[in-house]
């Protein structure tokens, strides 16, 4: 089979790797669809404390299942799967009280073990959920993204009364904003510095005066001139440089919370009196938990529209291309796709 490895840090390649087989409990899955993901660029970029080189990379697939392992019913083969990428032990106190993607013994699928940037991917069957009929699988394979806002949102709680606020119109911001606006039906800002990424925020459901370019406006000023009186009441930092969780414990409003999905090691300054003075609750969301069923029945009901986020697809063998599209070229793409193509060479 052909897979994306990154070997180490800036170097990747188009690599001609031996086909697994499914292990006890697993399934073997011939990849469609994979998604890219800022993550997968800071792998590349050697930016990932979590991941050993050689690694196959990539985290967001859909695909059919073509091989089980012993003890999965052989009548899933054929199956058209979505892959969640977490894997926990079980065991752990983070597990026993339903919080399996902190699991202390967490392993992430495209981190820690290899991924869905492949023609062929190994995982365990209980991660691979089953693509209704009728869903297109490019909409699929953007199911882990919206799983992500699905978590930040659930850490949360949204409120009916909330005026929610989201750094960032990148692939994780757009998704939250069709979850706030599309399920929960809040007033939601969303800031960017990019102007088709706001363009496409309207397409996610953003009215013409919740999109603001904090270039050309400053944030606090076209809150208060939208009528934002107080502070916004739930915020989301999906730029996650150090200086908007800051940013965001000083503008939010009494009582506020402030969903935090960051990787940065980077220390924010953030006095405990804003935090204490408001009594904010910061609510850290990483990856998803068991999600899935949750964002595979929005889109079956129309909730929300996977389409408004993937721009482009390539072929997997110009995944270079591809990478060099979504890290450099924000202005021109939102979600990129690698199509790994119809079933051809067989195991
Ligand atoms: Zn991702
Ligand atoms: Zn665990």
């Amino acid at each position: 089979m052909l897979s994306v490895v990154v070997d180490q840090p800036q170097s990747m390649a188009v690599c001609e790797r031996p086909t697994p087989d499914p292990a006890p409990g697993e399934v073997r899955v011939r990849v469609r669809y994979a998604g890219i993901c800022g993550s997968d660029l800071h792998i590349f970029h050697g930016k990932n404390p979590f991941v050993a080189y050689p690694r196959i990379i990539g985290h967001e697939f859909v695909g059919r299942i073509d091989r089980v392992g012993d003890g999965v019913d052989t009548s899933r083969i054929g199956e058209r799967v979505v892959v969640d990428p977490v894997i926990s032990c079980g065991t752990c106190h983070a597990c026993r009280i339903g919080r399996q993607n902190v699991c202390s013994q967490l392993r992430v699928i495209g981190v820690h073990r290899d991924g869905g940037f492949s023609e062929y991917a190994c995982v365990p069957a209980r991660n691979a959920y089953v693509v209704p009929d009728g869903m297109a699988e490019t909409s699929a394979s953007v199911i882990e993204p919206f799983a992500v806002a699905a978590n930040a949102t659930h850490r949360t709680g949204v409120l009916p009364e909330d005026v929610a606020l989201i750094y960032g119109a990148g692939p994780v911001g757009l998704n939250l904003m069709q979850v706030l606006k599309r399920v929960y039906g809040v007033r939601t800002f969303i800031t960017d510095h990019v102007d088709e990424r706001l363009a496409l925020a309207r397409g996610c459901g953003a009215e013409a005066d919740e999109v603001i370019n904090t270039l050309r406006e400053p944030l606090e000023q076209a809150l208060a001139r939208r009528g934002v009186e107080g502070g916004p009441t739930l915020i989301y930092d999906a730029v996650c440089h150090p200086s908007i969780l800051e940013e965001a414990v000083r503008i939010a409003a009494p009582a506020g919370r402030i969903g935090v999905l960051g990787f940065s090691a980077t220390p924010s300054a953030i006095p405990q009196q804003e935090l204490t003075k408001k009594e904010l609750t910061l609510s850290a969301s990483r990856l998803n938990c068991a999600m899935f069923p949750t964002v595979i029945d929005w889109i079956t009901r129309g909730l929300v529209n996977p389409g408004h986020i993937v721009t482009h697809q390539f072929d997997f063998r110009d995944v270079a291309a591809a990478f060099d599209l979504a890290e450099r070229h924000p202005q021109q793409s939102c979600k990129v796709l690698l199509d790994f193509g119809e079933d051809s060479h067989g195991s």
